[in-house]
This record gives structure tokens, C-alpha cells and sequence, in this order.
């Protein structure tokens, strides 16, 4: 049993859809067109049935869609970007590497998302536009920062690299998939995203006209048509052979998304009375899709070795916050900054979670963490 158990089980997924993800495989070879052949577009349309978003731009990788997603906003050297400290590193280095200025706030320490009351402070004339990101399957609370973002003519790019198919539930009990609140929503096909490839991929949705045809020429090095390069872009571009991946995938993720929620619920239940343990928050607003279970806990490094003797994978998202890593730096920021976003790089354990995990295999992590804490 304790042999088994997976941080992610990409195999096991794989399986049981073997014969569909083998077929259009197979198809895209047979046709021979890796690059912008039919699947891609096909793709692109279908993610864009699923968000509900007008346009959808497939892309390489995420990192790539939120450098795509700030040129297609026309950001500038200089320009400002409010996100999160506690953050993977891929809005902050995408923004960097067109010398805009990544502006950290700190987080909230239930929810692990950016804390929307501490916006205003950051905003500067400088400031242009706030990437929100939804962290471990969790929306941020997106009403107030689309308020905010009004009020300051800022512009809203959703990093939804972890949270295809979570909900925003607005005061007024709409709901909305996280993405497709603000002007562009950014996501990843990392394989173990909610979404995953069988290698790199990424797209940006929005619902502007304009900055769609703006990314997908940005996407495409600059070019109107072919060889008048109009503006400078870079080469990103989704293969062919991974589109056709995502679009069978793409027909089981609301399957794989209950197997998540699911899976998430059933941690929710066996951490009940550990009072060792702080759970992440489900709140009002969000429906969390566990594409991380992060739980918080003192002594979380010793734990984790004694986890890993017990043959319990775990992961730490983030060891350190972003404010503090060397190659920002550059920024001014110190110890001390982002006090709750530094806390959590201390305290943060991703338990295995994952579309194929079962209720046995919890109980084994649980009774794993439940003993490695008596030990301590
Ligand atoms: C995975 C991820 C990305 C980047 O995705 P890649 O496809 O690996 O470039 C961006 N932001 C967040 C929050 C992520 O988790």
C-alpha cells in the first residue's frame, strides 16, 4: 500500500482513456501536421465552450501565456504589476523579462490567495494592471479586486494555471469560472495541472476582440500577415499532437475535477479532529478544486521527513516567497515585507492528491501524518 501511493498518478489517468488519447495521437501522425494542424484550433474552440470565454488563444506553456497576456494589454517598461508574494514564480519573471516592475502584496492565510485589502496601499501612478492568481484550485475573492481595479483604471489578468474549472460566487449569487472575471485569464497544460498535457501547453482567454487578435499575433512572432511582422512577438505556439491530448481530456475534466473535490473532501474529514493541523479554508465564494491539498503545521519539515521514511510523498508550494528569492532582489524588499505570506513558506505541506487517489490511500497519509506527529 504505502509503496503506491503517488503525488500525482499521471499513468493511472492515462489508462483509463487509453484507447481515445492513443486514436488522436495516432491521427495527428498520420496526417503529419505537428504544427497549427486542425486539433489546435478544434482545441481552442472547445476550451472556449467549456470557460465560456469568447476567444481562446492556445499557447506554449503558462508562463508564456501571462508574457503574451502582458504584451497584448500594451504594458510598458516601467509599467507596474500588482500579484501575490506567495506565488509560483512564473507572473513575476514573465513581467520582469519585459521590464515591468512586479509589485508583491501580501496573502491571506486561509486561503493562501492575494489579500485584497492591502491593493490600494501598492498602487502608485505607475501601477497598471493586478495579476490575480488562483492558488491550489481556489479563487480568489474577485469581486472587490474587480472594484478596485475599476476604480484605478487598472487592468485584471487571472493566472489560472491551477484553477481551470473553479467558481467565483458574486454577492448577488452569480457565478463565474475563474479566468473569465477580468480582461484576460492565463492557463497552463502542465501535466499535473487541473488540465494537463502530455508535455508543455498554455492559452489565454478573453473576451476582447482586439486582445485576442493582439496575443494570437503576439503568439506568432508579431506577424499580420505572413512576413509583415507588425509588432514584436516571440513563438509560442500549442502542438498539435498535445491539443489533441487536451481535447479528450478536456471531455473528462468536470470527471476528473469531482474526483479532486471529492478527494478534497475526504481529507476535510480525516483532519477533522487533528487540531494539529490547519486544513485549507473552503469559503463562500470559491468552489476549491484541490488541484493542490496544502494544510499548514509547525515542525512541517521534520513531519515531511518523516512522511517521506513512511513512504508519503509530500510536496512544499512555496518554499519561499517570491520577495525574497535572489533574482528579485533587484526589487528592494526585505524580511519582513509579506509577514503572512513568509509564515506560510514555513508552515505549507501539499498532501498527494489526484484524479485516481482513493479513500484507502488517504487514510494511509493521514494515519502516516497522524503518527508523525506523535512521534515529534
Ligand atoms: C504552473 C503555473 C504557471 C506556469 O505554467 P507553465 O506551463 O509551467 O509555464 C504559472 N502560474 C502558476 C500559478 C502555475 O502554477
Amino acid at each position: 500500500m504505502a509503496n503506491s501511493i503517488k503525488m500525482v498518478d499521471l499513468h493511472g489517468q492515462y489508462l483509463k482513456i487509453k484507447d481515445e488519447i492513443d486514436q488522436a495521437i495516432q491521427e495527428v501522425i498520420n496526417t503529419s501536421a505537428f504544427i497549427n494542424g486542425k486539433p489546435v484550433e478544434a482545441f481552442a474552440g472547445e476550451l472556449a465552450d467549456y470557460t465560456g470565454a469568447k476567444y481562446v488563444i492556445p499557447c506554449a506553456n503558462g508562463t508564456d501565456a501571462l508574457q503574451i497576456a502582458y504584451q497584448a494589454l500594451d504594458l510598458k517598461p516601467g509599467d507596474e504589476v500588482i500579484m501575490p508574494a506567495f506565488n509560483y514564480v512564473a507572473s513575476a519573471e514573465a513581467a520582469a523579462m519585459l521590464g515591468l516592475k512586479p509589485v508583491f502584496v501580501d496573502v491571506h492565510e486561509d486561503t493562501f490567495n492575494i489579500n485584497e485589502n492591502l491593493i490600494k496601499e501598492r498602487i502608485t501612478s505607475a501601477t497598471k494592471a493586478i495579476v490575480v492568481v488562483h492558488l491550489f484550485g481556489q479563487s480568489a475573492n474577485m469581486e472587490p479586486i474587480l472594484e478596485i481595479a475599476r476604480q484605478f483604471k487598472l487592468k485584471v489578468i487571472e493566472d489560472n494555471a491551477q484553477s481551470l474549472g473553479s467558481e467565483y460566487t458574486f454577492k448577488n449569487g452569480n457565478k463565474q469560472l475563474t479566468g473569465t472575471m477580468g480582461d484576460i485569464g492565463t492557463y497552463s497544460f502542465f501535466p499535473t495541472k487541473n488540465l494537463g498535457c502530455f508535455g508543455d501547453g498554455g492559452a489565454i482567454s478573453t473576451n476582447n476582440q482586439d486582445l485576442a487578435q493582439k496575443a494570437t499575433m503576439i503568439s506568432r512572432h508579431g506577424q499580420g500577415q505572413k512576413y509583415a511582422y507588425e509588432i514584436v512577438g516571440c513563438n509560442s505556439r500549442l502542438d498539435t499532437i498535445q491539443a489533441a491530448i487536451l481535447s479528450v481530456k478536456l471531455r473528462n475534466l468536470n470527471k476528473y475535477l469531482q474526483s479532486r473535490i471529492e478527494a478534497g473532501r475526504c481529507y476535510n474529514q480525516l483532519l477533522e479532529n487533528l487540531f494539529q493541523v490547519i486544513r485549507p479554508s473552503d469559503n463562500s465564494w470559491s468552489k476549491h478544486t484541490y488541484n493542490q491539498y496544502v494544510i499548514r503545521l509547525n515542525k512541517r519539515d521534520k513531519i515531511k521527513d518523516l512522511l517521506k521514511a513512511a513512504e508519503v510523498p509530500t510536496m512544499i508550494y512555496y518554499p519561499s516567497p517570491l520577495h525574497l528569492q535572489k533574482a528579485y532582489a533587484y526589487l528592494g524588499y526585505k524580511t519582513g515585507d509579506f509577514p503572512v505570506a513568509e509564515k506560510l513558506c514555513h508552515e505549507v505541506l501539499a498532501l498527494p492528491i489526484h484524479t485516481e487517489i482513493t479513500s484507502h490511500e488517504q487514510e494511509f497519509v493521514i494515519n502516516s501524518l497522524i503518527q508523525s506527529i506523535n512521534s515529534l
